[in-house]
Formats: C-alpha cells, structure tokens, sequence
C-alpha cells in the first residue's frame, strides 16, 4: 500500500433550489483505503458519491482524482465542468455499483462487461472477453456469462456490475448501498467480492448499512448527518468509543457491527 492520495475532496457544497444537501464535505481517500460512509437516510450520502463521479455537478469546491483536477467553469451563473472530455475520463477512472445494479437488460452478463473497455476505452474485443471471463470468474459467475439480466438472483446481478466496473480498471470504486437491494440470503456473497477486492488493495468508498463491513473491512468509518460529516475515525474509535451521542443512537438501529 504507498501512500498517494486516489482521491481527494474539498469542501463540496451541492443545494437543489434552496435545499443544501451537502454543506461543505471534505475526504481524502489514500492507495488501498476502503471508507465506509454511513448515515440516515437523507443525509446526503448518495449526493455525495453522484458529486463525485460527476453524476451531480456540485455548486462548490474541488474534487481531485488521482492528482488531476476537474476544472470548474460558471455558465449562467451555475458552477459546470469547463471539459466534457475531462468528465468523460475521470469518470472512466471512477468504478460506479448502484444499489439497483444497473444493467443492461438487453445485453448478456459478458456484453455488460465488455461494453466500457471496447466502447469507451477503444480497446480490442478478444483482449476484453478474455479479461471479463477472468473478473466474472473471479466474482463467481463466469457460468452465467451467456445469460441475460433477468434471469440471474440479485446477487449475481451485483457481482456481475462489480465486474463490469471492475472491466474499466478504475483508481477508485464507488458503492452505493450495493446490498441494500438484496434478499437477505444473497447478502454476503456480494460482501465478500467486496471484502476480496478490499484485501487486494482497491481504493474503495461504500455507502452502507452493513455495521459488519464497516466495522471489520473497511479502514475508515465517515458518518455522515444533514450534509455534514458529523464524525470520522478507525472503525476502532468509531465503534468502541463511538463518542459522537448521534452516532450512538444511529447505530443502535443497526447493532454495532460485532
Ligand atoms: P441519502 O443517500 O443519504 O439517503 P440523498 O443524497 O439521496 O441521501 O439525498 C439527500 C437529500 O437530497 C434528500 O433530502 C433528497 O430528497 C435530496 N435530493 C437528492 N437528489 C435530489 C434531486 N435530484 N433533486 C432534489 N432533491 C434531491
Ligand atoms: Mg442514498
């Protein structure tokens, strides 16, 4: 793990109409860290990631991937990024799970996993096929690469948009709420690809309510409250002292993590 820093976000601010969803929003994300972002819903925690991988424009402040800027321009007097070729490649960088998975249900598990690297990043088909069935057997599900969609559990589903964001070697990964779809028995087998790649050092920011992977795979624990980080810490100090009252009586709706 070297210590450079993948991503970097300063003080983003992001309102729609008068709401200010996000009030001034800080990270540093550092080569191998997994940073699990918690908070009731509402708290801005999918805003936060939609700002990030320019899914959102935020109204303030920077955001730096893996040292390059996205530059900001005022068009109407709203904040805009100056490069559509800019946005295009940082977002390539930027591995993006949905909690709804996402797919393209009139493609196969194979096509959905090759699309970025043939289209986007122009690259040989042969070369992409060999390295999709690679990650789909990595994440379990190489037998069902010929299937569509639909006819995979939910779980299976996640696994298969992990390696379709895997497909584009991101710098960083982005989980927003990747079980909250689940049924409860498919759960754990998206957790652990996610644990997996945590332990193979990708950069990763999840937004979750699974105490346990906050707890035990993840570095970093943000709690996030009304589009502020209300605390932050080692999933050590954030849940043996958890000294925040809010962040207490936020995680006792959830357990602790144990
Ligand atoms: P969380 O993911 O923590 O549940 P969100 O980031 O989804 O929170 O939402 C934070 C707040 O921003 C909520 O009050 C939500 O209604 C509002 N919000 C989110 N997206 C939009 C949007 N596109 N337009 C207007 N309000 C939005
Ligand atoms: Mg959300």
């Amino acid at each position: 793990m070297s210590d450079a820093i993948r991503l970097s976000v300063r003080n983003i601010r992001k309102s729609f109409g008068t709401h200010e969803v996000l009030r001034g929003i800080s990270l540093d994300a550092r080569d191998g860290d997994v940073i699990s972002i918690l908070g009731a819903s509402g708290s801005g925690k999918s805003t936060f990631l939609r700002c990030i991988n320019l899914l959102e424009t935020a109204s303030g402040g920077d955001i730096v991937v893996d040292g390059e800027q996205i530059r900001m321009t005022v068009r109407k007097g709203r904040p805009h990024p100056e490069s559509r070729k800019q946005v295009d490649r940082i977002r390539a960088e930027l591995g993006m799970v949905f909690q709804s998975f996402n797919l393209w249900s009139h493609m196969t598990i194979l096509e959905n996993v090759i699309e970025g690297p043939v289209h986007v990043l122009k690259r040989p088909r042969a070369e992409c096929i060999a390295e999709a069935e690679a990650l789909l057997e990595k994440v379990g599900i190489v037998d069902k690469r010929h299937a569509y969609p639909a006819h995979l559990s939910g779980g299976q589903q996640q696994r298969a948009a992990i390696a379709r964001a895997l497909a584009m070697k991101p710098k960083v990964m982005l989980f927003d709420e990747p079980t909250s779809a689940l049924d409860p028995e498919l759960v754990g087998e998206v957790l652990r690809v996610m644990r997996a790649l945590a332990q193979e050092g990708m950069t990763m920011l999840v937004v979750t309510h699974e105490m346990s992977f906050a707890r035990n795979v993840s570095n970093r624990v943000i709690f996030m409250r009304e589009g502020l980080i209300e605390s932050s810490g080692t999933p050590d100090e954030m849940f043996a002292t958890h000294t925040s009252p809010a962040f207490r009586q936020f995680i006792g709706h959830f357990g602790n993590g144990q």
